[in-house]
């Protein structure tokens, strides 16, 4: 048996585990790592089921080209020829803006690099991005604005010195069951724990305060918090005097949440309201924890300046044990935008618009670069629903099921003239495309992944790939090559030191530096230890800044015709859209079927028993379901995981997008009901 040490697939706590496999290519199992700084010797359900797909008997084996209709077995040379010349007779005929690029959240640092280079020093455009656009985009845009950098400040060891931990918008024990342990043994060690959550979620059994706002009221309940806060006179004056700026407008802007007015919105009794933002800001170290209950909201930036707001104004920003924290869903969703898989960004978020940066990247890759930033992938999807994007190359994601308004995206990808799809399984996606390349996955290659906490750690090729599957960054090499961009690495190895070489904040790392448990960026140098906690002493943008926020209703709210309010999310045994988990025998096992939370007394109401089929309809779409009779739900409010195919929750959702992170609203949309 050989154990090959790696990192987890899933979730972006970054746990590392051992592969166990034998000389014939074959995984068993796993197991985990006891040395490890953030695993600790343990894994989540996920985690010990890492290796179940990886022989899936529909793993993709060799490229596919549509003929008459169906997908059929091709040789690679005709493929990679293909995708390249229809792309590139797309982008001759229509601009190279008619083309987009989605990167991927679960590929590594160096094939996500070498995306964002295939789409702007291969075809000339902007227009790249990935799922981050969907979970944490106004995270990115909200901490960047107030504090320089969009990433978790601190580090998960933070939990262990924390007098408090306040989370919002996130199922912490469901989505990052390792990082929800740290909270609950921070709890038993004495730390206050404030949960603010619509749902009854585990964590708010064991919670001081369980605040349950009505979906999509956030802003006005920490604007009304913080108000009490200034009330109160316990905000953190030394710190913002020192270390804040614009505090005057934005004292001014909290004037009317009154705890009355806050209550009539988000539905929490005005003395919750107080006894929360008096318990936070009392506490001499206090963690704000959140995930996409905060970000995916057609205010989401709004939401993040906000918590942003709190944490400046009680001083919890550079020291240990406070911080913002945004939990990131995949195991290298923070790697992708690090690597500037985004439409206006390089890697390091150096900006596409930005002469010098231009410059530096145009010269290391021998070609001129475009200036205009390019499109979101929710821009994108409308755009290729109007004819304005042509040709489209997604590498391991499924928009298909994971972006809001299914009935759009499936109108935006079969009007592509060309779509080329690279994955490890014929996904929902893939099924559409023109040419499909099968890609070998994590326990088939090596790269590196940036978890939450911003750790850069190695994962490690444990057997070969299936059939003809070859590495992504393989597939990427490729294709560069073939548009004339030399891309001729021997190796991720290699990759990593381009990307040193030109991304200030990964200067000093490499893969030697690799070989041990990681290394937390910043890392400007190679004698650099790493960054566990940002803004200490000073923050990224110099000083930290206020910014005024204004609740903004949800754009689609329940009314007569769609009483129900519908929020979305995800179970703890299933992952994204499930093409994983779903074909993990022993997960898929535990959930098998999409399932509607209801309130038992909206149960009663419609005559409801559990486990009934229920059809639930939106102004987008229509999906089945059984009934799962729970009070985790507020009456009023239905949920349902959007992990499954067979009753698609975003067939449901609604895509309004916010202003500046152009992240849909899948949290609240208005639904209705019926039984089946
Ligand atoms: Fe993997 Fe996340 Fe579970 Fe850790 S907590 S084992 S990273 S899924």
């Amino acid at each position: 048996m050989k154990a090959t040490l790696t990192t987890c697939p899933y979730c972006g706590t970054g746990c590392n585990l051992y592969l166990l496999g034998d000389e014939r290519g074959q995984l068993y199992g796993v197991e985990p790592v006891a040395g490890h700084p953030v695993s600790r010797g343990q894994l989540c359900l996920k985690g010990w089921n890492a290796h179940a797909f990886v022989a899936h008997p529909e793993r993709l084996t060799h490229p596919l080209l549509r003929r008459q209709g169906k997908l059929r077995p091709c040789d690679w040379e005709t493929a990679l020829d293909l995708v390249h010349c229809r792309l590139a007779a797309i982008a001759e005929r229509h601009g190279p803006d008619s083309l987009m690029f989605l990167a991927s959240a679960k590929a590594s640092n160096e094939e996500n690099y070498l995306l964002m280079k295939l789409a702007r020093a291969g075809f000339g455009t902007n227009n790249v991005d990935h799922c981050a656009r969907l979970c944490h985009s106004s995270t990115v845009f909200g901490l960047a604005e107030t504090l320089g950098s969009g990433a978790m400040t601190n580090s998960l060891n933070c939990f262990e010195r924390t007098d408090l931990v306040l989370v919002i918008g996130s199922n912490t024990t469901e989505q990052h069951p390792l990082i929800g342990s740290r909270i609950l043994q921070a709890r038993q060690r004495g730390a206050g724990l404030i949960v603010i959550d619509g749902r009854t979620i585990r964590l708010a059994r064991h919670a001081d305060l369980h605040l349950r706002p009505q979906n999509g009221t956030d802003v006005a309940l920490l604007c009304g918090m913080m108000r009490q806060i200034l009330a109160d006179g316990l905000e953190d004056r030394a710190f913002i005097a020192a270390r804040c700026e614009n505090f005057a407008a934005f004292e001014a802007s909290l004037r009317d949440y009154t705890p009355e007015r806050v209550a009539a919105i988000t539905g929490v009794p005005a003395q919750q309201l107080v006894d929360a933002a008096r318990r936070f800001a009392c506490a001499d170290k206090a963690m704000i924890v959140f995930a996409m209950g905060i970000t995916q909201h057609s205010h989401g930036v709004d939401n993040v300046r906000a918590l942003s707001n709190l944490a400046l104004l009680t001083g919890n920003i550079g020291r240990p044990g406070t911080g913002l924290n945004p939990l990131r869903g995949q195991n290298n969703v923070q790697g992708a935008c690090d690597m500037g898989a985004l439409p206006d960004v390089y890697s390091g978020y150096q900006k596409v618009s930005d002469p010098a940066a231009r410059e530096k990247f145009s010269a290391a890759w021998g070609v001129p670069l475009p200036d205009r930033p390019g499109l979101m992938a929710t821009h994108a999807m409308e755009a290729a629903a109007a004819g304005r994007v042509r040709g489209m190359l997604i590498m391991g994601e499924n928009p298909l099921l994971s972006e809001a308004n299914q009935g759009l995206v499936r109108q935006a990808l079969q009007k592509l003239e060309f779509l080329a799809v690279i994955d490890i399984f014929p996904t929902e996606t893939a099924q559409l495309a023109d040419v499909v390349l099968p890609a070998a996955c994590y326990a088939e290659r090596d790269g590196s992944f940036t978890s939450t906490e911003r750790r850069v750690q190695r994962g490690r090729q444990a057997i070969a790939p299936p059939g003809e599957a070859r590495a992504d960054w393989q597939i990427l090499c490729a294709l560069l090559g073939r548009c004339g961009v030399p891309a001729g690495y021997a190796g991720p190895g290699e990759i990593m030191a381009e990307i040193a070489a030109l991304t200030p904040s990964y200067a000093g790392i490499s893969y030697p530096r690799l070989e041990g448990t990681g290394l937390q960026w910043p890392c400007p140098d190679a004698e650099h230890p790493g960054t566990p906690i940002l803004h200490v002493g000073r923050c990224s943008r110099g000083k930290a800044r206020f910014s005024p926020v204004a609740y903004r209703p949800a754009v689609e709210t329940p009314d007569a015709d769609y009483p129900f309010l519908l929020n979305t999310g995800r179970t703890g045994v299933h992952w994204h859209t499930g093409s994983m988990t779903r074909r993990s025998h022993l997960l898929d096992r535990e959930e098998r079927e999409p399932y509607v939370e209801i309130h038992p007394a909206d149960a009663a109401r419609y005559q409801l028993e559990e486990r009934r089929p229920v059809r639930i309809s939106s102004r987008r779409g229509s999906i089945e379901a059984r009934t799962r009779i729970t009070d985790r739900v507020p009456a009023g409010q239905l949920f349902i995981p959007f992990h499954f195919v067979e009753g698609a929750a975003n067939a449901l959702t609604n895509n309004a997008l916010d202003p500046e992170s152009g992240i849909p609203e899948f949290k609240v949309c208005a639904v209705r009901l019926q039984p089946c």
